[in-house]
């Protein structure tokens, strides 16, 4: 009896040290099983499959409906494009037939006339700095374009025929760098393209 008294401490102390030993060399398997039971609670396969493939129905309807949205932007785009595609090749066309057409009017000798008539009325001289080098004649009111977009002149028949395009008061010399400055011959020919 003594003996057994004396015993029992050893044996508790020796049972608790092996499972304190267990529990130490097993703890992550012990916390995870710990923190599945925690943050997972039990749901039958089937729910879960269930859930999963309604999610996934979730996701492929929104990925067709944003594939959907994609590929009308891109038609969008694309109409858009053409579109301005279209307008600037009628606006290249419409400017190649004017250039041609003021070619065609520069070379004629009316024009000529018209010229020598603004040259002689103001001199050989830039109106603006006196100079009478590089001079060039510049339509002073209304454009080139303008007049041959306001009459609808087409061809060489039709610009003699206009008066507007012979009036030597809608002429002025410039020279070079005023002419260019005053850049009246190209926003002239902006504007007018605009209206
Ligand atoms: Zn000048």
């Amino acid at each position: 009896m003594v003996i057994l008294v004396l015993i029992l401490p050893f044996v508790v102390i020796g049972v608790v040290a092996i499972f304190f030993i267990a529990f130490l060399t097993d703890r992550h398997h012990f916390t995870e099983k710990f923190d599945y039971q925690i943050t997972k609670p039990v749901i039958s396969p089937a729910i879960e499959s269930w859930a999963k493939r309604k999610a996934n129905e979730k996701m492929e309807r929104r990925e067709k409906k944003e594939k959907l949205e994609l590929q009308a932007r891109l038609e969008r785009e694309e109409l858009f494009k053409q579109k301005i595609l279209a307008q600037q090749k009628v606006e290249d066309e419409h400017m190649n037939c004017y250039r041609q057409l003021r070619k065609e009017i520069e070379a004629t000798p009316q024009y000529k006339h018209w010229r020598q008539g603004v040259l002689d009325k103001y001199g050989k001289k830039c109106i603006l700095c006196g100079s009478g080098e590089k001079i060039e004649v510049d339509h002073r009111y209304q454009s080139f374009y303008a007049i041959i977009k306001r009459f609808g002149i087409t061809n060489i028949v039709e610009a003699y025929e206009c008066e507007a395009l012979w009036d030597i008061n809608n002429g002025a010399p410039l020279c070079r760098s005023h002419h260019e400055l005053t850049k009246s011959h190209i926003n002239n020919i902006k504007n007018a393209y605009k209206t």
